[in-house]
C-alpha cells in the first residue's frame, strides 16, 4: 500500500448548543484572555453572544474582533493580531464562515510567535508556535475547521494562502445551533461546495490520496446527498443542520490530506473576477468539469455515485453509473434554486478567455484533475457552462 500521511484536528466536538457551554469545552485551552474573530454580520445577529456569556460567566475576559470582510484582507488580519495584542491574549476563538476561520488561524499564529507573514506563505513554511486555536463554523461547507489552510486577500485581488499542520486548530465545535438561521441560498452553496470537496478529494491524483480520505468522502456525500434538501427548504430541521455540519466536516478531513483539482481551479477564476460566491461558482462549473473528466474518472464517480444519490444504485454499468451521478448533481443545484449557467450570474461570453487563461494559475490545484485540463480544454468547459 503507498504511504501517505494524514493529519487533522485533535479534538472535535459535535453537539447541538455546545457553543453555549464554550468555557467546559474550550476554556482551559484558551487561558484567562480570550479574542473573538467574528464578522459584522454574526454579531450583529447575536450569533456569538451565547459563547462570549459562557466564558465570561467562567471568569475569562472577551475581546471581539468583528471585522472580518468576505475574502479577507491583509489590512483586516493585522488589526486584528494588532488588537489582541493589545489585549494581552492568551487564546483564540474563530467563529463564523470560512472567511473568520481562517483569520482567527493565522492570528493565533502570528500571536504566538514573532513569525513574519511574508515567510509564512505557501506550504509548510510557518512554523509557529501558535496561540491556543479554537474554531466554531458557522456554515457547512467550507470544511476550514479541520484544514491547514487560510487563504488572505494581498493588494487589490491576489489570494495568497498558508499551508502548514501547525495552524489546524486544538479544538472543532459543531453546533447546528448556529447554522439554522443561515439563508437558503448560501445553506445551498456552501452545501454543494463541501460535496465538491468529497467528490474532488475521492479521485484526486494527488500522491497522498489515501483510504482515510476516500472513506470520509464517502460518509460525506452520503450524509450530504440525505440532508441537504432538508436543510435548504426547512432550515430549522436541526437533524439535517448538523448532518449537513458534519458531512462539510468529514469532506474537509478528505480534502485536507486528498487536495481538490479542477472544479475548483476553475472555480477561482469565476470568483476572483466576477465576485461569485465560492460555492456558487463550483456549482455552475461542477457538471462540466465532471463530464470532462469521465472518460478517466468514470469508474471513480460510479464507486461513489450512489453514496450521495441512493437511486443510482439500480443504474448498470459504471459509465452509465458515471453519467446518471452528473446528471443528479446538475438536477440538485437547479432543485436547490441555484443559478446553473454562468450567464446567470452575468460573466459575459466574451470573459471566457481570459478566465480560461487565469485558471492555468492553479496549477497546484490542477496537478490533482484526474484528466490532465489545457487551457482549450478550460475554455471549452467554460463555454459548456455559459
Ligand atoms: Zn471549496
Amino acid at each position: 500500500m503507498a504511504p501517505f500521511i494524514f493529519n487533522t484536528t485533535k479534538s472535535l466536538v459535535f453537539e447541538t448548543g455546545a457553543s453555549a457551554r464554550l468555557a467546559e469545552v474550550a476554556g482551559q485551552t484558551l487561558g484567562k484572555s480570550v479574542l473573538l474573530v467574528t464578522d459584522p454580520g454574526l454579531r450583529q445577529l447575536g450569533l456569538a453572544d451565547p459563547a462570549i456569556a459562557s466564558l465570561e460567566a467562567a471568569g475569562h475576559s472577551v475581546a471581539v474582533f468583528d471585522k472580518v470582510e468576505a475574502d479577507p484582507s491583509r489590512e483586516t488580519l493585522m488589526q486584528a493580531v494588532a488588537f489582541g495584542r493589545s489585549v494581552g491574549a492568551t487564546g483564540v476563538v474563530g467563529l463564523g464562515g470560512g472567511s473568520s476561520l481562517d483569520v482567527s488561524k493565522l492570528v493565533a499564529l502570528l500571536l504566538g510567535s514573532d513569525e513574519d507573514l511574508d515567510e509564512a506563505w505557501g506550504v509548510a513554511q510557518a512554523k509557529g508556535p501558535r496561540l491556543p486555536l479554537v474554531l466554531v463554523p458557522t456554515t457547512a461547507g467550507t470544511g476550514s475547521e479541520v484544514t491547514p489552510v487560510s487563504i488572505i486577500t494581498v493588494g487589490a485581488e491576489e489570494k495568497r494562502g498558508v499551508s502548514s499542520p501547525v495552524i489546524l486548530p486544538d479544538i472543532a465545535v459543531l453546533d447546528a445551533d448556529l447554522t439554522v438561521g443561515l439563508p437558503a441560498h448560501i445553506t445551498a452553496a456552501t452545501g454543494v461546495d463541501a460535496m465538491v470537496h468529497a467528490i474532488e478529494a475521492y479521485a484526486s491524483k494527488s500522491a497522498n490520496n489515501n483510504p482515510l480520505s476516500k472513506m470520509l468522502a464517502r460518509e460525506a456525500l452520503r450524509l450530504l446527498g440525505a440532508n441537504i434538501e432538508a436543510a435548504v427548504f426547512n432550515g430549522q430541521d436541526k437533524g439535517a443542520r448538523g448532518a449537513m455540519l458534519l458531512g462539510s466536516m468529514l469532506a474537509g478531513q478528505a480534502f485536507a490530506n486528498s487536495p481538490v483539482a479542477a472544479v475548483h481551479a476553475l472555480a477561482y477564476p469565476i470568483g476572483g473576477t466576477f465576485h461569485v460566491p465560492h460555492g456558487l461558482s463550483n456549482a455552475l462549473v461542477l457538471p462540466h468539469v465532471l463530464r470532462f473528466n469521465a472518460p478517466d474518472a468514470h469508474a471513480l464517480y460510479a464507486e461513489i455515485a450512489a453514496d450521495a444519490f441512493p437511486q443510482i444504485v439500480e443504474v448498470e454499468g459504471s459509465q452509465a453509473r458515471c453519467a446518471a451521478f452528473i446528471d443528479a448533481l446538475a438536477d440538485l443545484s437547479k432543485h436547490l434554486g441555484m443559478q446553473t449557467r454562468l450567464r446567470d450570474v452575468n460573466i459575459p461570453e466574451d470573459a471566457i478567455g481570459k478566465m480560461a487563461a487565469d485558471s492555468m494559475i492553479q496549477q497546484r490545484l490542477l496537478v490533482n484533475n484526474p484528466r490532465a485540463v489545457t487551457e482549450r480544454d478550460a475554455f471549452n468547459i467554460y463555454k459548456a457552462a455559459w
